[in-house]
């Protein structure tokens, strides 16, 4: 689907569907790969870098659920499963199952 132009007389909800989509474009996923060296980009409180090359995935920095974009790399890095279930936790959601 292409980016809905500025100025385009589309629904709004339309446009919001399209700019909270989770979808990645691939163009965007090598270009955070890329600037990530494939490595978990989390930033410890004192400043180092996990570095580490377990369980790779995407992460929004902005939570995709508080309307951060999937389709910019500044929006994106990789972390380790370890610190994407970190970050989530920090965003308020859990990373366990839901309370029976
Ligand atoms: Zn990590």
């Amino acid at each position: 689907m292409p980016a809905p132009e500025e100025g385009d007389r589309l629904p709004t909800r339309f446009l919001r569907a399209w700019a909270g989509s989770r979808y990645i474009p691939a163009k965007v996923k090598s270009e955070v790969w890329a600037r990530d060296d494939g490595r978990c980009a989390w930033r410890d409180a004192d400043g180092t870098v996990c570095g580490s090359r377990d369980w790779i995935e995407y992460d929004h920095v902005r939570p995709f659920a508080r309307g951060g974009r999937s389709d910019d790399a500044r929006n994106l890095r990789l972390v380790c499963r370890q610190h994407n279930q970190a970050a989530a936790l920090a965003a308020g959601f859990s990373a366990g199952p839901p309370p029976s």
